[in-house]
């Protein structure tokens, strides 16, 4: 597999790390997991509570995932030790953070421990239509322009990783939240056969065989990672452009999938799509169209996907 497009953006080495061991002897492991609506942010906080339980730890997990079909924001806190109180991790108490979406993992940053928390997060980017304010097609977005080389300064240890296209690779790009867990595994001290385990009673019986594939490959990679401290650079194209440089669009429209019901149609701000003679929606005035994704957000059938491709990418980050 190609991996030239998976990044690291740092690693501290030598410093106290999170452990289940350490979990046990002291204070509740804490761990947030964040996303958009439709990662997979549950099944990640599902898959850890229920192995941090079959060690015999006290869990507590609560979670926030009223958009999960909608690209809203998704959180779960996971707390496991001998006893815990709350279900809720309070601010700067996070040992780790881990992170499906790019902008998501930025806002919860000062949740994590600031001297030894562990910052894990995708690169993938998911715009919100809300960051399209400007409707002039190619206009800058509104979206977080920090690269893993700047929010470096602000963790204590941070991986930045593809995740997303590591799963396309594997052929499937569901599979991107597995590959954060298979990075989150090396933070902590249960064995990967029992996080194998665990994962193999939370995904479709008929992609576990991908989904372990994606595990092992995250968790390879954060690894290797950590064998290239202080030398690694990060490919310029694994790195979230900023959206400061403008963007083409591309829709990626699944006609088998289209019902017809003209819910895009009627709601493109831009009045670009229509229905063609079969009745299947087609990008009509390509060029008027902003990338505002609510095609995508609304489409009950999943038939409409927004690609933004960025035009000049910012330069890479050093490790
Ligand atoms: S919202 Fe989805 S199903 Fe409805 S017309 Fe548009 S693409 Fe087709
Ligand atoms: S086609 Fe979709 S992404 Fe483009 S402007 Fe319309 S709703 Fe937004």
């Amino acid at each position: 597999m190609n991996r030239s497009n998976a990044s690291s953006s740092s690693v501290e080495s030598g410093q106290l790390r999170p452990t289940a061991a350490a979990a046990k002897a002291r204070e509740p492991m804490n761990v947030l997991i964040v996303g958009v609506g439709g990662q997979g942010v549950i099944m990640v906080s599902k898959a850890l509570a229920s192995l941090a339980q079959s060690k015999g730890f006290e869990v507590k997990q609560s979670e926030v995932h009223g958009m999960a079909k909608r690209g809203g924001t998704v959180f779960s806190h996971v707390r496991f030790g001998p006893q815990v109180w709350s279900p809720t991790i309070p601010k700067g108490e996070a040992d780790i953070l881990v992170a499906l979406e790019w902008a998501e993992g930025l806002r919860w940053l000062s949740y994590l421990k600031p001297d030894t928390g562990i910052f894990i997060c995708d690169t993938k980017r998911i715009v919100p239509p809300f960051a399209c304010l400007n409707r002039r097609p190619g206009a800058p977005l509104r979206y977080s322009r920090e690269t893993p080389a700047e929010v470096k300064q602000h963790v204590a240890e941070g991986y930045a990783i593809d995740a997303t296209q590591m799963a396309e690779e594997l052929g499937n790009e569901r599979a991107a939240n597995v590959v954060l867990i298979g990075a989150l595994s090396t933070a902590l001290d249960f064995p990967p056969e029992d996080w194998e385990k665990a994962l193999s009673q939370f995904v479709p019986k008929k992609t576990i065989a991908v989904n372990l594939e994606a595990f092992r490959l995250g968790r390879g990679w954060i690894n290797e990672a950590r064998t290239r401290v202080g030398v690694a650079t990060v490919p310029a194209e694994a790195v979230p452009a900023s959206m400061e440089a403008g963007y083409s669009v591309r829709l990626e429209i699944t006609q088998q999938w289209c019902k017809s019901c003209d819910i895009c149609v009627k709601l493109c701000p831009e009045r670009c799509l229509r229905l063609n003679e079969e009745r299947v929606v087609e990008l009509a005035q390509p060029e008027k169209c902003t990338g505002c994704r609510l095609c995508e957000l609304l489409c009950p059938d999943f038939a409409i996907r927004v690609h933004l491709d960025t035009a000049v990418p910012t330069q890479g980050a050093q490790a």
